[in-house]
Protein backbone atom coordinates (compact mmCIF):
# COMPACT_ATOMS: atom_id res chain seq x y z
CA UNK A 1 0.00 0.00 0.00
CA UNK A 2 1.47 3.73 -0.81
CA UNK A 3 2.20 5.84 2.34
CA UNK A 4 0.47 9.13 2.28
CA UNK A 5 2.73 11.97 2.72
CA UNK A 6 2.40 13.82 5.81
CA UNK A 7 0.47 16.89 5.40
CA UNK A 8 -0.63 19.94 6.93
CA UNK A 9 -3.88 21.57 7.77
CA UNK A 10 -4.71 25.16 8.43
CA UNK A 11 -7.27 25.99 11.28
CA UNK A 12 -10.29 26.87 8.81
CA UNK A 13 -11.95 30.43 8.80
CA UNK A 14 -14.83 28.49 11.02
CA UNK A 15 -12.39 26.56 13.83
CA UNK A 16 -10.39 30.13 13.70
CA UNK A 17 -13.69 31.90 14.54
CA UNK A 18 -14.96 28.95 16.74
CA UNK A 19 -11.41 29.01 18.66
CA UNK A 20 -11.05 32.98 18.56
CA UNK A 21 -13.88 33.80 19.84
CA UNK A 22 -13.45 31.58 22.92
CA UNK A 23 -10.54 33.44 23.26
CA UNK A 24 -12.46 36.37 23.51
CA UNK A 25 -14.67 35.18 26.05
CA UNK A 26 -12.02 34.07 27.80
CA UNK A 27 -10.03 37.50 28.38
CA UNK A 28 -13.76 38.76 29.14
CA UNK A 29 -14.37 36.59 31.55
CA UNK A 30 -10.36 36.84 32.95
CA UNK A 31 -11.04 40.89 33.29
CA UNK A 32 -14.42 40.28 34.81
CA UNK A 33 -13.33 38.29 37.45
CA UNK A 34 -10.49 40.47 38.42
CA UNK A 35 -12.68 43.22 38.62
CA UNK A 36 -15.65 41.36 40.28
CA UNK A 37 -14.28 38.82 42.76
CA UNK A 38 -10.46 40.31 43.37
CA UNK A 39 -9.76 38.32 46.39
CA UNK A 40 -10.22 35.17 44.39
CA UNK A 41 -7.28 35.70 42.89
CA UNK A 42 -3.67 35.73 44.61
CA UNK A 43 -1.74 38.23 42.76
CA UNK A 44 1.55 36.70 42.67
CA UNK A 45 2.69 33.68 40.64
CA UNK A 46 3.77 30.99 43.69
CA UNK A 47 5.74 28.91 40.83
CA UNK A 48 9.02 27.58 41.83
CA UNK A 49 12.01 28.60 39.38
CA UNK A 50 11.96 25.46 36.97
CA UNK A 51 8.34 24.83 37.42
CA UNK A 52 6.83 25.68 34.84
CA UNK A 53 9.53 24.77 32.43
CA UNK A 54 9.71 21.07 33.79
CA UNK A 55 5.68 20.77 33.35
CA UNK A 56 6.06 21.31 29.56
CA UNK A 57 7.41 18.35 27.17
CA UNK A 58 10.83 18.51 25.67
CA UNK A 59 9.75 18.27 22.03
CA UNK A 60 7.39 19.80 20.05
CA UNK A 61 4.64 17.67 19.31
CA UNK A 62 5.48 15.64 16.03
CA UNK A 63 1.35 15.18 15.07
CA UNK A 64 -0.90 18.21 14.81
CA UNK A 65 -2.86 18.12 18.19
CA UNK A 66 -6.42 19.59 18.04
CA UNK A 67 -7.23 23.08 19.02
CA UNK A 68 -8.78 22.15 22.38
CA UNK A 69 -5.99 19.90 23.80
CA UNK A 70 -3.68 23.36 23.29
CA UNK A 71 -6.44 25.84 24.82
CA UNK A 72 -7.24 23.17 27.92
CA UNK A 73 -3.16 23.64 28.67
CA UNK A 74 -3.50 27.56 29.26
CA UNK A 75 -5.48 26.76 32.29
CA UNK A 76 -3.02 23.93 33.22
CA UNK A 77 0.07 24.77 32.36
CA UNK A 78 0.36 28.66 31.55
CA UNK A 79 -2.10 30.55 34.66
CA UNK A 80 -0.28 28.84 37.48
CA UNK A 81 2.65 30.87 36.06
CA UNK A 82 0.84 34.41 35.87
CA UNK A 83 1.36 37.01 38.30
CA UNK A 84 -1.67 38.90 37.45
CA UNK A 85 -0.54 42.27 36.22
CA UNK A 86 -4.55 43.70 35.29
CA UNK A 87 -5.36 42.39 39.20
CA UNK A 88 -6.91 46.03 40.15
CA UNK A 89 -5.15 45.19 43.44
CA UNK A 90 -1.53 45.15 41.45
CA UNK A 91 0.49 48.55 42.73
CA UNK A 92 3.75 47.52 42.00
CA UNK A 93 6.35 48.87 40.13
CA UNK A 94 4.51 51.01 37.42
CA UNK A 95 1.48 50.08 35.69
CA UNK A 96 1.48 47.67 32.69
CA UNK A 97 -1.62 48.65 31.07
CA UNK A 98 -4.42 47.19 29.06
CA UNK A 99 -7.96 47.88 27.53
CA UNK A 100 -10.51 46.27 25.24
CA UNK A 101 -9.74 48.73 22.56
CA UNK A 102 -6.13 48.15 22.79
CA UNK A 103 -6.53 44.54 22.41
CA UNK A 104 -8.40 44.52 19.57
CA UNK A 105 -6.21 46.41 17.66
CA UNK A 106 -3.31 43.92 18.71
CA UNK A 107 -5.04 41.59 16.94
CA UNK A 108 -5.93 42.94 14.06
CA UNK A 109 -2.70 44.29 14.12
CA UNK A 110 -1.94 40.67 14.02
CA UNK A 111 -4.40 39.38 11.75
CA UNK A 112 -3.45 41.64 8.92
CA UNK A 113 0.26 40.75 9.30
CA UNK A 114 1.77 43.51 7.38
CA UNK A 115 5.28 44.52 7.96
CA UNK A 116 5.64 48.44 8.11
CA UNK A 117 9.05 49.39 8.19
CA UNK A 118 8.86 51.34 4.94
CA UNK A 119 5.84 53.87 3.52
CA UNK A 120 5.48 51.54 0.51
CA UNK A 121 5.06 48.01 1.89
CA UNK A 122 1.83 49.77 3.79
CA UNK A 123 1.09 53.09 3.35
CA UNK A 124 -1.70 53.31 5.59
CA UNK A 125 0.46 51.39 8.48
CA UNK A 126 2.79 54.39 8.42
CA UNK A 127 0.63 57.41 7.60
CA UNK A 128 -1.77 56.47 10.78
CA UNK A 129 1.56 56.26 13.15
CA UNK A 130 2.33 59.83 12.50
CA UNK A 131 -1.18 61.33 12.42
CA UNK A 132 -1.85 59.40 16.14
CA UNK A 133 1.16 60.47 17.18
CA UNK A 134 0.72 64.12 16.80
CA UNK A 135 -2.69 63.67 17.70
CA UNK A 136 -0.67 61.89 21.21
CA UNK A 137 2.04 64.80 21.15
CA UNK A 138 -0.91 67.64 21.05
CA UNK A 139 -2.58 66.31 23.70
CA UNK A 140 0.10 66.00 26.04
CA UNK A 141 1.11 69.36 25.33
CA UNK A 142 4.08 69.06 22.74
CA UNK A 143 5.04 72.36 21.16
CA UNK A 144 4.44 71.65 17.22
CA UNK A 145 8.46 71.83 16.60
CA UNK A 146 8.05 67.89 18.02
CA UNK A 147 4.94 67.33 15.62
CA UNK A 148 4.28 66.52 11.26
CA UNK A 149 1.67 69.01 10.98
CA UNK A 150 0.32 69.60 7.70
CA UNK A 151 3.31 69.30 5.78
CA UNK A 152 4.48 66.03 7.31
CA UNK A 153 6.57 65.24 4.91
CA UNK A 154 8.71 68.17 5.14
CA UNK A 155 8.31 68.82 8.56
CA UNK A 156 11.77 68.86 10.58
CA UNK A 157 10.24 66.99 13.51
CA UNK A 158 7.78 64.39 14.04
CA UNK A 159 7.03 61.08 16.31
CA UNK A 160 7.48 57.45 16.02
CA UNK A 161 6.64 54.06 17.79
CA UNK A 162 9.46 52.63 19.54
CA UNK A 163 8.95 49.29 21.78
CA UNK A 164 10.70 50.48 24.94
CA UNK A 165 11.88 54.00 26.11
CA UNK A 166 15.13 51.85 26.55
CA UNK A 167 14.87 51.54 22.62
CA UNK A 168 13.55 55.06 22.60
CA UNK A 169 17.10 56.14 24.40
CA UNK A 170 19.35 54.40 22.28
CA UNK A 171 17.94 55.68 19.35
CA UNK A 172 18.28 59.25 21.07
CA UNK A 173 22.05 58.43 21.85
CA UNK A 174 22.84 57.10 18.20
CA UNK A 175 21.13 59.71 16.87
CA UNK A 176 22.94 62.44 18.99
CA UNK A 177 26.36 61.08 17.90
CA UNK A 178 25.39 61.13 14.57
CA UNK A 179 24.70 64.74 14.49
CA UNK A 180 28.41 65.10 16.81
CA UNK A 181 30.27 63.32 14.49
CA UNK A 182 28.57 65.60 11.36
CA UNK A 183 29.72 68.44 13.85
CA UNK A 184 33.50 67.06 13.90
CA UNK A 185 33.68 65.39 17.11
CA UNK A 186 34.69 61.72 16.91
CA UNK A 187 35.37 60.10 20.18
CA UNK A 188 35.49 60.93 24.35
CA UNK A 189 31.87 61.52 24.00
CA UNK A 190 29.87 61.88 27.54
CA UNK A 191 25.80 60.87 28.77
CA UNK A 192 24.72 62.79 31.40
CA UNK A 193 21.72 61.55 33.53
CA UNK A 194 21.22 61.94 37.44
CA UNK A 195 21.80 59.34 40.08
CA UNK A 196 17.73 58.56 40.59
CA UNK A 197 17.54 58.21 36.29
CA UNK A 198 16.62 54.56 34.94
CA UNK A 199 19.09 52.05 34.19
CA UNK A 200 18.60 52.01 30.72
CA UNK A 201 20.46 55.46 29.75
CA UNK A 202 23.73 53.75 30.83
CA UNK A 203 22.62 50.24 29.12
CA UNK A 204 21.61 52.60 25.92
CA UNK A 205 25.35 54.28 26.41
CA UNK A 206 27.03 50.28 26.58
CA UNK A 207 25.43 49.59 23.84
CA UNK A 208 25.93 52.09 21.72
CA UNK A 209 29.51 51.65 22.36
CA UNK A 210 29.54 55.54 24.11
CA UNK A 211 30.35 53.58 27.52
CA UNK A 212 33.03 51.15 27.58
CA UNK A 213 30.75 49.03 30.31
CA UNK A 214 28.20 49.30 33.19
CA UNK A 215 30.56 50.97 35.49
CA UNK A 216 32.40 54.05 33.09
CA UNK A 217 31.54 56.61 34.90
CA UNK A 218 34.08 58.52 32.43
CA UNK A 219 31.24 58.44 29.61
CA UNK A 220 28.18 57.52 31.70
CA UNK A 221 27.98 60.66 34.45
CA UNK A 222 25.65 60.05 37.33
CA UNK A 223 24.54 63.76 38.07
CA UNK A 224 24.09 64.48 41.78
CA UNK A 225 20.25 65.13 43.26
CA UNK A 226 18.54 67.21 45.63
CA UNK A 227 16.01 67.06 48.16
CA UNK A 228 13.23 66.02 46.10
CA UNK A 229 15.56 63.94 44.16
CA UNK A 230 16.06 65.92 40.78
CA UNK A 231 18.90 66.54 39.06
CA UNK A 232 21.13 69.32 40.05
CA UNK A 233 21.54 71.63 37.35
CA UNK A 234 25.12 73.57 39.45
CA UNK A 235 26.30 69.27 39.41
CA UNK A 236 25.44 68.95 35.75
CA UNK A 237 27.14 72.54 34.60
CA UNK A 238 30.07 71.06 36.84
CA UNK A 239 30.80 67.73 35.45
CA UNK A 240 30.49 69.41 31.73
CA UNK A 241 32.38 72.00 32.72
CA UNK A 242 35.47 68.97 33.94
CA UNK A 243 34.99 67.18 30.89
CA UNK A 244 34.78 70.32 28.18
CA UNK A 245 38.30 71.16 29.96
CA UNK A 246 39.63 67.60 29.76
CA UNK A 247 38.80 67.83 25.95
CA UNK A 248 35.60 65.15 26.26
CA UNK A 249 32.48 65.57 24.01
CA UNK A 250 29.25 66.49 25.99
CA UNK A 251 26.59 64.09 23.83
CA UNK A 252 23.61 63.82 25.33
CA UNK A 253 21.76 64.82 28.63
CA UNK A 254 18.77 62.63 29.77
CA UNK A 255 16.42 64.32 31.52
CA UNK A 256 13.46 62.14 33.91
CA UNK A 257 10.39 63.15 34.07
CA UNK A 258 8.90 60.66 37.02
CA UNK A 259 12.03 58.90 37.97
CA UNK A 260 11.37 54.60 38.23
CA UNK A 261 12.20 55.08 42.32
CA UNK A 262 10.37 57.56 42.97
CA UNK A 263 8.83 59.97 40.72
CA UNK A 264 10.94 62.65 41.14
CA UNK A 265 11.46 65.31 38.53
CA UNK A 266 13.93 67.02 36.24
CA UNK A 267 13.55 70.88 35.82
CA UNK A 268 13.56 70.64 31.98
CA UNK A 269 13.90 75.07 32.10
CA UNK A 270 17.03 75.13 34.29
CA UNK A 271 18.72 71.91 32.69
CA UNK A 272 18.22 73.65 29.20
CA UNK A 273 19.34 77.14 30.87
CA UNK A 274 23.17 74.95 31.82
CA UNK A 275 23.34 74.02 28.05
CA UNK A 276 22.77 77.64 26.90
CA UNK A 277 24.95 79.21 29.27
CA UNK A 278 28.26 76.42 29.08
CA UNK A 279 28.32 76.18 24.89
CA UNK A 280 27.84 80.05 24.43
CA UNK A 281 31.19 80.56 26.07
CA UNK A 282 32.08 77.15 23.25
CA UNK A 283 30.91 78.20 20.92
CA UNK A 284 33.04 75.57 18.80
CA UNK A 285 31.59 72.52 20.68
CA UNK A 286 28.89 70.51 19.25
CA UNK A 287 25.32 71.31 21.62
CA UNK A 288 24.88 68.16 23.58
CA UNK A 289 21.50 66.28 22.33
CA UNK A 290 18.41 66.62 25.38
CA UNK A 291 16.29 63.46 25.36
CA UNK A 292 13.41 63.56 27.56
CA UNK A 293 12.33 60.55 29.51
CA UNK A 294 9.19 60.60 31.00
CA UNK A 295 8.03 56.83 30.21
CA UNK A 296 5.65 56.51 33.03
CA UNK A 297 4.82 60.08 33.88
CA UNK A 298 3.86 61.45 30.43
CA UNK A 299 0.16 59.80 30.76
CA UNK A 300 -0.08 62.55 33.33
CA UNK A 301 0.08 65.30 30.77
CA UNK A 302 -3.09 64.33 28.56
CA UNK A 303 -4.24 66.95 31.92
CA UNK A 304 -3.29 70.56 31.41
CA UNK A 305 -2.69 70.67 36.06
CA UNK A 306 0.82 68.29 34.95
CA UNK A 307 2.18 70.24 32.12
CA UNK A 308 4.80 71.98 34.62
CA UNK A 309 6.26 68.71 34.03
CA UNK A 310 7.37 69.88 30.10
CA UNK A 311 8.35 73.26 31.38
CA UNK A 312 11.42 73.90 28.63
CA UNK A 313 10.31 71.17 26.27
CA UNK A 314 10.99 73.14 23.93
CA UNK A 315 14.48 73.32 24.03
CA UNK A 316 15.08 69.63 23.85
CA UNK A 317 15.21 67.46 21.23
CA UNK A 318 13.50 64.52 21.90
CA UNK A 319 10.89 62.96 24.40
CA UNK A 320 9.40 59.62 24.87
CA UNK A 321 6.86 58.09 26.59
CA UNK A 322 5.17 55.03 27.41
CA UNK A 323 1.13 54.86 26.62
CA UNK A 324 1.76 50.71 28.01
CA UNK A 325 2.36 51.74 31.26
CA UNK A 326 -0.55 54.42 32.66
CA UNK A 327 -2.06 54.94 29.60
CA UNK A 328 -4.82 52.33 28.71
CA UNK A 329 -2.44 50.55 25.58
CA UNK A 330 -0.72 47.36 26.32
CA UNK A 331 2.56 46.45 25.20
CA UNK A 332 4.49 47.51 23.27
CA UNK A 333 4.15 50.80 22.77
CA UNK A 334 6.88 53.53 23.68
CA UNK A 335 6.08 57.16 21.58
CA UNK A 336 9.34 59.12 20.73
CA UNK A 337 9.16 62.42 19.06
CA UNK A 338 12.15 64.48 18.23
CA UNK A 339 12.66 67.81 16.93
CA UNK A 340 15.65 66.98 14.65
CA UNK A 341 14.14 64.00 12.68
CA UNK A 342 16.91 64.51 10.50
CA UNK A 343 20.06 63.61 13.04
CA UNK A 344 18.15 60.20 13.91
CA UNK A 345 17.62 59.21 10.07
CA UNK A 346 20.88 59.94 8.75
CA UNK A 347 22.56 58.13 11.61
CA UNK A 348 19.90 54.91 11.22
CA UNK A 349 19.28 55.32 7.27
CA UNK A 350 20.83 52.08 5.33
CA UNK A 351 19.24 51.21 2.08
CA UNK A 352 20.27 47.58 0.45
CA UNK A 353 19.16 47.32 -3.34
CA UNK A 354 16.46 45.04 -2.21
CA UNK A 355 14.41 48.03 -0.47
CA UNK A 356 14.83 50.90 -3.00
CA UNK A 357 11.63 51.78 -4.17
CA UNK A 358 10.37 55.19 -6.16
CA UNK A 359 8.47 56.07 -2.76
CA UNK A 360 11.69 56.40 -0.83
CA UNK A 361 13.62 58.47 -3.03
CA UNK A 362 10.68 60.50 -3.18
CA UNK A 363 10.74 61.50 0.11
CA UNK A 364 8.06 59.52 2.20
CA UNK A 365 8.49 58.25 5.76
CA UNK A 366 10.44 55.34 6.49
CA UNK A 367 10.25 54.64 9.57
CA UNK A 368 13.00 51.98 9.41
CA UNK A 369 15.32 54.93 9.28
CA UNK A 370 13.63 55.71 12.95
CA UNK A 371 15.05 52.88 14.86
CA UNK A 372 17.28 49.76 15.04
CA UNK A 373 14.69 47.50 13.61
CA UNK A 374 13.91 46.56 10.43
CA UNK A 375 10.44 44.93 10.73
CA UNK A 376 7.94 46.59 12.44
CA UNK A 377 4.04 45.87 13.27
CA UNK A 378 1.41 47.79 12.85
CA UNK A 379 1.42 49.30 16.44
CA UNK A 380 -0.44 52.57 15.96
CA UNK A 381 -3.68 50.55 15.43
CA UNK A 382 -3.84 50.45 19.10
CA UNK A 383 -3.35 53.47 19.80
CA UNK A 384 -5.95 54.97 17.52
CA UNK A 385 -8.83 53.02 18.91
CA UNK A 386 -7.78 54.10 22.88
CA UNK A 387 -7.65 57.37 21.78
CA UNK A 388 -11.17 57.26 20.42
CA UNK A 389 -12.57 54.50 22.59
CA UNK A 390 -12.14 57.02 25.81
CA UNK A 391 -11.47 60.12 23.80
CA UNK A 392 -9.32 62.92 25.75
CA UNK A 393 -11.58 64.00 28.38
CA UNK A 394 -12.13 60.27 29.06
CA UNK A 395 -8.41 59.58 29.51
CA UNK A 396 -8.22 62.74 31.45
CA UNK A 397 -10.74 61.36 33.93
CA UNK A 398 -9.32 57.99 33.87
CA UNK A 399 -5.44 59.70 34.99
CA UNK A 400 -7.31 61.79 38.07
CA UNK A 401 -8.86 59.20 39.22
CA UNK A 402 -5.83 57.95 40.08
CA UNK A 403 -4.01 60.96 41.40
CA UNK A 404 -6.74 61.48 43.63
CA UNK A 405 -6.86 57.57 44.73
CA UNK A 406 -3.16 58.27 45.56
CA UNK A 407 -3.95 62.07 47.16
CA UNK A 408 -6.17 59.85 49.46
CA UNK A 409 -4.07 56.79 50.53
CA UNK A 410 -1.19 59.71 51.04
CA UNK A 411 -3.72 61.78 53.52
CA UNK A 412 -4.61 58.49 55.01
CA UNK A 413 -0.82 57.29 55.88
CA UNK A 414 -0.17 60.82 57.18
CA UNK A 415 -2.65 60.61 59.50
CA UNK A 416 -1.14 57.71 60.96
CA UNK A 417 1.31 58.16 63.22
CA UNK A 418 3.24 54.93 62.87
CA UNK A 419 3.95 55.86 58.92
CA UNK A 420 5.93 58.47 57.21
CA UNK A 421 5.49 59.47 53.27
CA UNK A 422 8.40 59.70 52.98
CA UNK A 423 9.22 61.65 49.26
CA UNK A 424 7.09 64.11 47.79
CA UNK A 425 3.80 62.49 45.94
CA UNK A 426 4.33 63.93 42.42
CA UNK A 427 1.12 62.04 41.21
CA UNK A 428 0.22 58.97 41.25
CA UNK A 429 2.97 56.84 43.38
CA UNK A 430 2.94 56.81 47.67
CA UNK A 431 5.90 56.19 49.23
CA UNK A 432 5.19 54.96 52.57
CA UNK A 433 7.66 53.63 55.44
CA UNK A 434 7.03 52.87 59.20
CA UNK A 435 8.53 55.66 61.06
CA UNK A 436 11.35 55.30 63.61
CA UNK A 437 10.14 54.58 67.04
CA UNK A 438 11.92 57.16 69.36
CA UNK A 439 15.19 55.56 70.34
CA UNK A 440 15.30 52.87 67.18
CA UNK A 441 18.17 52.89 64.99
CA UNK A 442 17.20 53.68 61.11
CA UNK A 443 18.27 50.03 60.03
CA UNK A 444 15.77 48.75 62.78
CA UNK A 445 12.93 51.07 61.29
CA UNK A 446 13.87 50.09 57.67
CA UNK A 447 13.72 46.36 59.03
CA UNK A 448 9.87 46.58 59.90
CA UNK A 449 9.46 48.33 57.01
CA UNK A 450 11.06 45.19 55.22
CA UNK A 451 8.60 43.04 57.16
CA UNK A 452 5.63 44.58 56.46
CA UNK A 453 6.32 44.47 52.68
CA UNK A 454 7.28 41.15 53.02
CA UNK A 455 4.17 40.54 55.12
CA UNK A 456 1.98 42.26 52.55
CA UNK A 457 2.91 40.44 49.36
CA UNK A 458 2.84 37.18 51.42
CA UNK A 459 -0.97 37.67 51.77
CA UNK A 460 -0.85 38.16 48.37
CA UNK A 461 -4.14 40.53 48.02
CA UNK A 462 -1.95 43.39 47.14
CA UNK A 463 0.98 43.32 45.15
CA UNK A 464 3.43 46.36 46.29
CA UNK A 465 7.51 46.84 45.46
CA UNK A 466 9.83 49.17 47.36
CA UNK A 467 13.11 50.84 46.75
CA UNK A 468 15.49 52.24 48.96
CA UNK A 469 16.37 55.89 48.86
CA UNK A 470 19.72 58.01 49.04
CA UNK A 471 20.78 57.88 52.35
CA UNK A 472 19.16 54.01 52.36
CA UNK A 473 15.68 54.63 53.75
CA UNK A 474 13.68 51.31 52.98
CA UNK A 475 10.39 52.38 51.79
CA UNK A 476 7.41 50.79 50.23
CA UNK A 477 6.30 51.92 46.81
CA UNK A 478 2.50 52.25 45.85
CA UNK A 479 1.74 52.76 42.18
CA UNK A 480 -2.04 53.61 41.60
CA UNK A 481 -2.26 53.13 37.83
CA UNK A 482 -3.68 49.85 36.79
CA UNK A 483 -6.24 49.44 34.40
CA UNK A 484 -8.68 48.50 36.75
CA UNK A 485 -7.83 50.07 39.82
CA UNK A 486 -10.63 52.13 41.66
CA UNK A 487 -10.18 54.31 44.79
CA UNK A 488 -12.07 51.44 46.93
CA UNK A 489 -9.28 49.21 45.73
CA UNK A 490 -6.73 51.98 47.20
CA UNK A 491 -8.35 51.90 50.24
CA UNK A 492 -9.14 48.32 50.48
CA UNK A 493 -4.80 48.62 50.08
CA UNK A 494 -4.45 51.08 52.91
CA UNK A 495 -6.56 48.58 55.30
CA UNK A 496 -4.50 45.82 54.40
CA UNK A 497 -1.24 47.77 54.78
CA UNK A 498 -2.99 49.75 58.26
CA UNK A 499 -3.94 46.42 59.95
CA UNK A 500 -0.77 44.25 58.87
CA UNK A 501 1.83 47.44 60.18
C1 LIG B 1 9.85 52.01 33.05
C2 LIG B 1 10.86 53.05 32.76
C3 LIG B 1 11.79 52.91 31.73
C4 LIG B 1 11.96 51.65 30.95
O1 LIG B 1 10.88 51.37 30.19
P1 LIG B 1 10.91 50.28 29.05
O2 LIG B 1 9.87 50.82 28.11
O3 LIG B 1 10.52 49.00 29.68
O4 LIG B 1 12.25 50.24 28.44
C5 LIG B 1 12.62 53.97 31.45
N1 LIG B 1 12.57 55.10 32.16
C6 LIG B 1 11.71 55.27 33.18
C7 LIG B 1 11.70 56.56 33.94
C8 LIG B 1 10.83 54.25 33.52
O5 LIG B 1 9.99 54.40 34.54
Amino acid sequence: MEQQPPRFDHMSPEQFRAAGYAMIDRIAAYWESLQSRPDDTPIASRVKPGDIFASLPPAAPEHQEPWDAIARDIDALIMPGITHWQHPGFFGFFPANNSGPSVLGELLSAGLGVQGMLWATSPAATELEMRVLDWLGRAIGLPESFLFGERPFESPGGGVIQGTASEAALAAIVAARGRAQRAGAHADFVVYTSTQAHSSITKSAVVAGVARDMNDATHVRLIDVDEDLAMRPDALAREIAIDLAAGRVPLLIAATLGTTSTTAVDNLHDIAAVIDRTFASHPAAPRPWLHVDAAHAGAALVCPEFRWLIRGIERADSFCFNPHKWLLTNFDCDCFWTRDRAALINAMSITPEYLRNAASSAGTIDYRDWHVPLGRRFRSLKLWFVLRHYGLEGLRAYIREHVRAAETLEALARADARFDVVTKRTMNLVCIALRPRPGESPEDANARTKALHHALNAANRILVTHTILPGGRYVIRVAIGGSFTREAHVLAAWEAIRSLA
